[in-house]
């Protein structure tokens, strides 16, 4: 059967005064899918993610489960089920763990919410183990497991990331890539923003190149692209 897609996005743009630093973008994400975003440097690929949640001036439709919210404002779009996962991460770092992911699930309905707290704490145990640690006196890989178990206590549809694996060790990707399956096939769609380009393709059900803010590639579902090709794209050589 056919059903809409979670995220539709139809010619988005993304300003900063009357710089426009992305443009005519089309993107959509299926619930149940990870759609990697990638590029170089300076593509525009924060920027993008901050038009589709809010927080960054833009334009053109961006339909959320059916629901148009390209005028809303970001908290708006939040309680319609996005979250955005922030490069800086987005913790409040003198609370603790526990004190985090409650705030996190104050966008869940009240009787949702310990049940989602559960389901962070499934995902990554060590958030478990530090419940009354402050957030900011933990490891980077620590911080950045606490701020996707943030996310998901919201009750999210649609979670995005953006680069989640900067500046952590690789002992911590499984543990975020096993996290990310898992939340896909909670039925969540999910952007993630990498530049850590094997990590990406290891989760990724589709991919989206953008180079100097337009969207040149997009992959079928099933379909991820090979360095080569990648590296082809960037340069616009081939
Ligand atoms: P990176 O991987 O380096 O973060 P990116 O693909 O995420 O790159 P953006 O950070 O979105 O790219 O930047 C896209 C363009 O927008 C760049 O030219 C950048 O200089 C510009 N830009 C980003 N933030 C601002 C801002 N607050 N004000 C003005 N220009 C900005």
């Amino acid at each position: 059967v056919h059903t809409a897609p979670l995220l539709e996005c139809r010619a988005v743009s993304a300003r900063y005064g009357g710089i426009t630093v992305c443009r005519d973008v089309s993107l959509s994400v299926a619930r149940g899918e990870i759609v990697a975003l990638l590029g170089p440097n300076g593509a525009g690929k924060t920027s993008l993610l901050g038009a589709v949640s809010g927080i960054v001036r833009g334009g053109g439709d961006m339909v959320l489960d059916g629901t148009e919210m390209g005028r809303l404002p970001a908290d708006r779009r939040a309680h319609l089920g996005l979250r955005l996962v922030p490069e800086g991460r987005g913790l409040f770092p003198e609370l603790s763990v526990r004190e985090n992911l409650r705030l996190g699930s104050r966008l869940a309905p009240a009787a949702r919410r310990q049940e989602l707290i559960d389901r962070a704490i499934e995902l990554f145990p060590i958030l478990g183990d530090r419940l009354e640690q402050q957030a900011g006196n933990m490891s980077g890989g620590e911080q950045q497991m606490l701020a996707v178990g943030k996310a998901i206590a919201g009750a999210p549809s649609l979670l995005m990331l953006d680069e989640p694996t900067q500046g952590l060790a690789p002992s911590v990707f499984d543990v975020l890539r096993q996290a990310l399956l898992a939340l896909r096939d909670d039925g969540l769609g999910i952007v993630l923003v990498e530049q850590r380009h094997a990590f990406a393709q290891s989760v990724a059900d589709r991919t989206a190149v953008l180079v100097s803010g337009t969207l040149v590639h997009q992959g079928e579902p099933g379909e991820t692209i090979a360095r080569d090709e990648l590296m082809r794209i960037y340069t616009g050589a081939g």
